[in-house]
């Protein structure tokens, strides 16, 4: 039996990044840059209003006061996306628009705010003022953007390596990308296995379950930002599960479930070792200790021409899952790029005991809350629901280390599953 990290890191050792491709930018959330981008204007691309108001010269308005402001005549509108057609000369202002190019001869913004404009105006000012009173002096460049002073142009706006999500989404379209390059998804053959497995909508008859796993893997596998490719359910004898293991080697992965324990009908450690190489079989560390992992042969029949990966999880569902939480999520993240790929952990008071040692490590779906900054973990949960439901309900993995027990009120560490709802305020 191999212990977790040992297992986690010798499929760390065989999984490589995949290539880079170029995609359209709203398909890439979740993937990783492939290349540096930097910018190709200056942002904005001309000094620009910040605020809605009006342009002026501050010599101008120097001693503008409520008391006594300064009465400027308004020359023109200019709105966001078309330019000042007018210079701003002594005695004059422009009204300004958020974001609109500043015109010649203004080198500064007051807001309307700080003028007779109407304070409770929805739209345009239907009073269409020929004048307006400035009640406030600003300084020289006061509300203005700089040209480039958002983003310069030739300046790094997201360095090779970054995850794309929303903010870098809205970054890269503000330079105009809507293409980029970023390390390709992996696309991972699902299968399921046992002869008692029937599809879910059919009607279930006594001796049958439902395939569940597959349905449960091909999700974990899109949340990680793979493809996944379900093949459907192998039956339990040699030729069902090795036609079904050598089409999935056109994959970049394949992941199995069931099978893999001690059984009469548990056949891919066998197929695996026939199609390509076993590395290892069982950890220490339940549910799901029947876990195996090889490799097919680079040579197989349709293959991708290199070897790749065989996770094999374990049947009953709640292992299977922890399986993929636990040792598949680190190599599907490590082939799409990603370098930090250790699940974040939260320390957590223990709100009930475990008081049996085991003699491996064992996993708890548990309900981590927080409660006024302190994070608190139920662990108990299938006492009351059953292992289906705890599962279903929980939103966290407790790892309670081999030979360890755990009383109430003790500190331990708690791994958030970032596909639940987080650790919501409880109290
Ligand atoms: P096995 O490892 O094949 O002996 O399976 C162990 C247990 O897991 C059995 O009760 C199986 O019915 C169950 N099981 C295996 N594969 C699946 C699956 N795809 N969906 C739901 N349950 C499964
Ligand atoms: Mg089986």
């Amino acid at each position: 039996m191999t212990n977790y990290d040992k297992a986690r890191s010798s499929i760390l050792e065989k999984i490589n990044v995949l290539e880079a491709v170029e995609q359209p930018l709203m398909d890439c959330i979740g993937q990783v840059l492939a290349e540096d981008v930097y910018s190709e204007y200056d942002l904005p691309q001309v000094d620009s209003s910040a605020p809605d108001g009006y342009a002026v010269r501050s010599v101008d308005i120097m001693r503008a006061s409520k008391a006594n402001p300064a009465i400027l005549q308004i020359i023109e509108t200019v709105r966001a996306g078309s330019l000042p057609k007018k210079k701003i000369r002594s005695g004059t202002a422009a009204r300004i628009m958020t974001g609109s190019a500043l015109p010649k001869g203004a080198d500064c913004v007051v807001r309307f705010e700080d003028t007779d404009e109407p304070a409770d105006k929805n739209g345009p000012n239907s009073g269409n003022p020929s004048e307006v009173k400035v009640y406030l002096r600003v300084a020289p460049g006061s509300n203005i953007r700089k040209a480039g002073s958002t983003i310069a142009k030739g300046a790094l706006v997201l360095p090779k390596g970054a995850l794309i999500g929303p903010a870098q989404i809205s970054a890269l379209t503000a330079n105009g990308k809507n293409r980029i390059r970023v390390v390709r998804r992996p696309v991972i053959a699902v299968i399921s296995t046992g002869d008692e497995l029937i599809a879910a909508g059919r009607r279930l008859s006594p001796g049958k379950a439902y395939d569940c796993n597959s349905a449960a893997i091909a999700s974990l596998i899109s949340h990680y930002g793979g493809i996944p490719m379900v093949l459907g359910i192998a039956r339990d004898n040699e030729e069902s599960v090795s036609a079904m293991m050598r089409k999935g080697a056109m994959a970049d992965a394949i992941i199995t479930s069931g099978g893999v324990s001690k059984g009469d009908y548990d056949l891919i450690r066998l197929v695996i070792g026939k199609i390509g190489e076993l590395h290892f079989s069982r950890i220490k560390m339940g549910p799901g200790a029947s876990f195996a992992f090889g490799q097919t042969h680079g040579t197989l029949e349709g293959g991708t021409g290199g070897p790749i990966p065989v996770f094999a999880l374990a049947g009953p569902p709640s292992g299977c899952l922890i399986n993929f939480e636990t040792l598949v999520r680190p190599a599907l993240l490590k082939m799409l790029g990603y370098t930090k790929i250790k699940h974040a952990t939260v320390k957590a008071t223990a709100l009930d005991s475990l008081p049996d040692r085991k003699a491996i490590a064992f996993v708890k779906w548990s309900k981590l809350h927080d409660s006024r900054g302190e994070y608190r973990v139920k662990l108990n949960c299938s006492e009351e629901t059953g292992t289906l439901a705890s599962m279903a309900m929980a939103n966290s993995l407790t790892i309670i280390p081999e030979g360890a027990k755990v009383e109430a009120g003790d500190r331990i560490q708690v791994l958030p599953l970032d596909w639940c709802l987080g650790p919501v305020h409880q109290d």
